[in-house]
């Protein structure tokens, strides 16, 4: 192959780099129906999670009083005991009558903190179900949009299979050195990394090139040429 063969193959190896990176593109490209049934799943995790820290926090206050109601009640049956034990001395029967009477008012506003705790316990676990139910009934539909689009990606990497096949096959016999640059300046230039100059403009960028380039790039020698203004390669089409 002449040198000015290779500039044209690698205009080729490009158009089907462009189909390939079109397919990628596409492979982003996820229905709205199945971005939509993540967000909705995403949005059930994240409200559970909520809903289980502040159940948490509630039933750790319920444990607490719960716990303080048990102690103040202990403490109520030794009062009684002691009580029972000096049955016949008036002076303690009524000093015991005064601790058991404030434990029993402690027992009583440790009960009436609990109530507005309890109800809130009980929601929270009505939610969290509710949630989980959703959870569940959103998740096969979901694992089905899933694996369609599993197939999907799946049908474009085949479908790109064969243009890969194609551009090894040409990018074979292309100088090497040229090749790396391509790839080079089509990562920084929006995938195009050789273009055809037209009526002297380059097709890349649009600028007017110099005589002088002009002259060496429809040579089609390698080195290849470059677009002074975009750093294209240049080639003139045949
Ligand atoms: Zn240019």
């Amino acid at each position: 192959m002449n040198e000015s063969g290779q500039l044209e193959r690698l205009y080729q190896v490009q158009q089907l780099d462009l189909t390939l990176d079109q397919l990628r593109e596409q492979e982003g490209e996820t229905s709205s129906e199945l971005r939509e049934a993540r967000a909705q799943q995403e949005r059930i995790n994240n409200d559970l999670e909520d809903t289980e820290i502040t159940l948490e926090n509630v039933e750790k206050q319920v444990r607490r009083l719960e716990l303080d109601v048990g102690t103040t009640n202990e403490q109520i049956a030794r009062n009684k005991a002691e009580q029972d034990k000096n049955a016949t001395n008036p002076k303690m029967q009524s000093q015991y009558e005064n601790v058991i009477q404030q434990l029993q008012e402690r027992v009583s506003e440790y009960e009436e903190s609990l109530a507005p705790y309890y109800e809130q316990q009980s929601a929270l676990s009505e939610r969290a179900k509710a949630l989980r139910a959703e959870h569940r009934a959103l998740r096969p539909r979901l694992g089905e949009l899933e694996d369609a689009d599993t197939a999907r990606i799946q049908g474009l990497r085949d479908q790109g299979q064969g243009t890969r096949d194609e551009r090894k096959e040409l990018a074979k016999d292309l100088d090497s050195r040229l090749l790396k640059e391509y790839e080079m300046i089509r990562k920084s230039k929006k995938g195009i990394g050789i273009v055809p100059f037209e009526g002297g403009r380059c097709t890349g960028c649009n600028v007017m090139l110099p005589t002088n380039v002009q002259q060496r790039a429809a040579l089609g020698k390698l080195p290849g040429v470059r677009c002074p203004s975009c750093g294209r390669f240049l080639f003139k089409p045949s």
